[in-house]
């Protein structure tokens, strides 16, 4: 602040992770937004939450105070699904953990509220977005209330936040107080009264959703049905008698010339050199030579919570603009020419589904691709691939990939296979990873996936489109377990189409009830909230450790619980020496005792074939010695018989003797050669006739043992 000649920031900016100047970080959008608007940011990142005066460095700002927990979720951020800290945290210098606290909004917000009681504070970024009505928390396993009313924060911007950050920072430099700003679309306030509150829908009181199961999903499904800018309705959501949460409808989305210009800001796209002694911050490894091309997804997958955050209209950058950005990567020095991506949510998403979703917004209780594509999705391909060809041909750029998700079922979809084709060739690097989720319809069903026999055929197109190219490339599937609606036999039928597959992945995505997806809904209420109808929900940890097994069945620290889940899901028949078989059956006490004394008996085997060995080889080393013997004699024989003729023929009859006593070694050698030969044969068949019987008597015993079962 001193060498910018600074007497007070207009806003401090507290985040969760560390600060990242790139555009994919959502901090480093809103900080340069509002510098460019020509308010003064301060960024105090990573605050240590157990010292007060750490949120006070850059004193109390003109405006307000501004809080991100960080890019992610803090709680998602902190804890695996099994609810276990995770072991890094790429968001942090040198992915140390523990450097910021959990819920780390709430936190940050209650220390300002102690230091400055009348400070304004504005919160936003995924973590409060996500939770801005009541919601159900997955790691307390219960329904919590609106974050800006455990924050005691002001104000609340959802949804991506540049149209409300700027509207928002110029009503309180016009002077308005933050209480009096209840009209900035994308905003959440609270208010005491609902007089000056019009147009709105009420949502179930937090107490009813709180005692109430289908209250919750009814509420839920109002919220998610209020996400598009043009149709969304204002929401209420009461709390006691004198509390109330108000929720303004979603801000129109970005234009593209609104687009290009957040891309364009002056980010420095690194991290803070203060970060480097730590070993820099992880996250910016994959996304430094990456390229956001569009925002927001209509593929409506039930467990993902971009609908509520991004919403379902495709908002894209310029050609221009991308490849002005791409170009400027060939001018750093740690470039190799490799883009790792260019996309978004869904990487193949580069326009609006139809042409009313700009005008009239996006239908409400229609989905545009699921369970089958509208009649009014535009399928169309053809602007990204102008804008990957142009990439492509930028000089110093060797490769251009596509890590983004691709939506199969748009691109099957596509008439026009010219895309398809340029995938495969150029932005596909042996693997392609898409995400069918799962095989089974019912469970498709409920993620808001389409049938598996939509996702065969993009299979069976990609291997001609690959076989035609002469390309050996792999689609690697993303599969997730225990989804809302998967039983055992849903997960034990995902297994067998892995063994049929002949794979099995690394990794097992296990689902993770996040904050406001449906799928979180189903997980918590049992109900389909579209259809209020039951949903069978693996919960228990146990059980869940059995889906995720058997998507992973040939490892054998899975043994015991495949084979509890086969049991379970009545598939016994899966278990067994059959080539369609998940595991090898589990020897009885009985069969474990005969083998461990087999095992002995074989043992004694060995040793008394070492003994007769050992004979054998002292045997023959006497053979040796006399071959040897017999050698000597016979050379000094030829020897003297070369001397007596040398007289007549001097070389002929060394010659010649030198030939018998070969003849005589090689004689005797033949003759060990086929007896020890004989022995081997005989001692291979003796092996190979006890392998087989006691491979007959394995399945006998098996046999005996499935019948008396
Ligand atoms: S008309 Fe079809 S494509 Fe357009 S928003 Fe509605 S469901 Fe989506």
């Amino acid at each position: 602040m001193e060498r910018r000649g600074w007497k007070q920031c207009d806003f401090v900016y507290i985040i969760g992770d560390a600060y990242v100047d790139h555009p994919s970080f959502g901090p480093a959008i809103i900080s340069r937004l509002l510098e460019s608007a020509g308010y003064r940011v301060g960024i105090i990142s990573q605050p240590d939450w157990k010292d007060e005066n750490s949120i006070s460095v850059l004193g109390e700002p003109r405006l307000a105070f501004l809080v991100c927990g960080g890019n992610m979720d803090t709680m998602v951020n902190h804890y695996t699904v099994a609810k276990k800290h995770r072991s890094a945290d790429y968001y942090s210098p040198g992915g140390a953990t523990g450097k910021r606290p959990d819920r780390a909004t709430i936190v940050y917000c209650n220390m300002i509220r102690k230091k400055y009681r009348t400070a304004a504070i504005i919160i936003g970024g995924i973590e409060a977005s996500l939770r801005r009505l009541a919601h159900y928390d997955y790691w307390s396993d219960k329904i919590r209330r609106s974050i800006l009313l455990d924050s005691q924060a002001d104000l609340l911007e959802y949804g991506m936040g540049e149209h409300s950050m700027i509207e928002v920072a110029d009503a309180l430099n016009a002077g308005l107080a933050v209480k009096d700003i209840t009209f900035v679309p994308g905003t959440v306030y609270r208010t005491a009264a609902l007089d000056s509150v019009c147009d709105a829908v009420m949502l179930p009181d937090f107490e009813e959703i709180c005692k109430s199961r289908e209250s919750f999903a009814r509420s839920f499904f109002i919220q998610y049905c209020n996400t598009d800018p043009f149709s969304g309705k204002r929401l209420v959501e009461k709390y006691r008698d004198t509390e109330y949460i108000v929720q303004n409808p979603p801000a129109a989305p970005l234009t593209q010339s609104e687009m290009d210009r957040v891309y364009a800001l002056p980010y420095m796209r690194t991290y803070h050199p203060c970060y480097e002694a730590a070993g820099g911050i992880p996250a910016i490894q994959e996304l430094r030579f990456s390229i956001t091309s569009n925002r927001g997804c209509y593929g409506g997958c039930s467990f993902c919570a971009l609908t509520f955050h991004q919403g379902r209209i495709i908002q894209t950058r310029s050609h221009e603009s991308i490849v002005r950005e791409a170009t400027a990567f060939t001018h750093e020095p740690d470039f190799k020419g490799y883009i790792n991506d260019v996309g978004g949510p869904t990487a193949n998403f580069r326009g609006p589904a139809c042409g009313k979703q700009l005008t009239r917004g996006v239908c409400v209780n229609q989905q545009c691709l699921f369970p089958t594509p509208c009649r009014n999705l535009k399928i169309d391909h053809s602007d990204y691939l102008a804008l990957l060809r142009r990439l492509r041909d930028i000089p110093g750029v060797k490769k251009v990939f596509i890590r983004s998700g691709i939506r199969f079922d748009y691109l099957v979809n596509d008439p026009d296979d010219t895309f398809f084709h340029e995938l495969c060739k150029h932005h596909v690097s042996g693997q392609l990873k898409v995400a069918p989720e799962h095989i089974c319809d019912a469970v498709l069903q409920l993620m808001g996936k389409p049938e598996n026999s939509v996702y065969e055929r993009f299979l069976a197109k990609y291997r001609r489109i690959n076989e035609k190219l002469g390309l050996k490339q792999f689609v690697v599937p993303y599969l997730m377990s225990s989804h809302p609606g998967s039983t055992l036999k849903e997960a034990v039928a995902l297994a067998e189409y892995l063994r049929d597959l002949g794979y099995m992945p690394e990794q097992v995505q296990d689902f993770y009830p996040t904050p406001s997806t449906i799928s979180t809904c189903m997980y918590y209420t049992g109900l389909d909230p579209r259809t209020m109808k039951p949903v069978y929900v693996p919960k228990t940890p146990h059980e869940k450790a059995m889906q995720r097994a058997l998507i992973q069945y040939r490892n054998p620290k899975n043994y015991e619980l495949v084979r509890e889940a086969l049991f379970r899901a009545g598939r016994e028949d899966l278990i067994g020496f059959g080539p369609k078989c998940l595991i090898r059956p589990r020897r009885t006490a009985a069969e474990r005792s005969r083998a461990e004394q087999e095992g002995v008996i074989r043992e004694k085997k060995r040793a008394g074939n070492g003994k007769r060995n050992a004979g054998r080889t002292e045997q023959e080393g006497m053979i040796r010695a006399k071959d040897r013997a017999v050698k000597g004699a016979v050379k000094k024989e030829g020897k003297i018989a070369g001397r007596a003729d040398s007289g007549r023929k001097a070389g002929a009859g060394k010659s010649t003797g030198s030939r018998g006593a070969k003849s005589a070694v090689s004689g005797r050698t033949d003759v060990r050669g086929a007896v020890a030969a004989k022995a081997a044969k005989e001692r291979d068949d003796g092996k190979i006739r006890g392998k087989k019987n006691d491979r007959e008597q394995n399945h006998k015993k098996a046999g005996r043992e499935k019948r008396k079962r």
